[in-house]
């Protein structure tokens, strides 16, 4: 069956915990996943999702964990060489065909923040082996890259604790 490209963005919460469902999803069906993702730094967030996901047979990848917004000692130049090599690493996994789903996670924050093209990224979708089913998830996903996809979900924030002053709790947010 011809794999989708999904689109995972909107200013409210679970668009990254909704890849990490379907990455379950996939794998209690045997299917083959890789989960790469960007902007986030293992070592200040803890074991996060990552670890279990890896227990599960999913393939984790990450590229540009530190954002130079978090981050003071990276610049904007070696955060985009490292999102460059992301779609290198992405462009040999399309060649190899070793996948059944490809998660991008964050990618959308890439190009939302100037890391990335959004034509660099439209090339590479282009590339997207027939079977591959893919997501990007992210806030601000470029409008190109809505009209290239197949599946489009925008999660709209109705209410989010943090506007109350809660604070992020371990193991709901990260
Ligand atoms: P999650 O990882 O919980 O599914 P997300 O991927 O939809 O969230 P991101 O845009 O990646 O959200 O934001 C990263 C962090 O900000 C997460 O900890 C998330 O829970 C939190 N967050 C998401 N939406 C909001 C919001 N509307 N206000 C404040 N914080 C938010
Ligand atoms: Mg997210």
């Amino acid at each position: 069956m011809k794999g989708l490209i999904h689109v995972y963005t909107g200013n409210g919460k679970g668009k990254t915990t909704a890849a990490i469902g379907l990455t379950i999803r996939a794998r209690a069906q045997n299917l083959r996943v890789c989960y790469i993702y960007f902007h986030k730094e293992p070592e200040r967030w803890g074991d996060t999702e990552h670890g279990i996901l890896a227990e599960l047979g999913v393939d984790i990848l990450g590229f540009a964990k530190k954002h130079p917004h978090f981050f003071k000692d990276v610049t904007k130049d070696e955060t985009r060489k490292e999102c460059l090599d992301g779609l290198e690493v992405i462009k040999r996994i399309f060649h190899e065909n070793k996948y059944d789903l490809l998660i991008l996670d964050e990618i959308n924050i890439s190009m939302r923040d100037g890391f990335l093209r959004e034509e660099e990224v439209l090339e590479v979708l282009e590339a997207k082996p027939e079977g591959l089913e893919l997501v990007l998830t992210g806030r601000g996903v470029p409008q190109k890259i809505i009209e290239k996809a197949d599946l489009v979900s925008e999660i709209k924030a109705i209410k989010h604790p943090y506007d109350m002053g809660i604070q992020m709790k371990k193991g709901i947010e990260y």
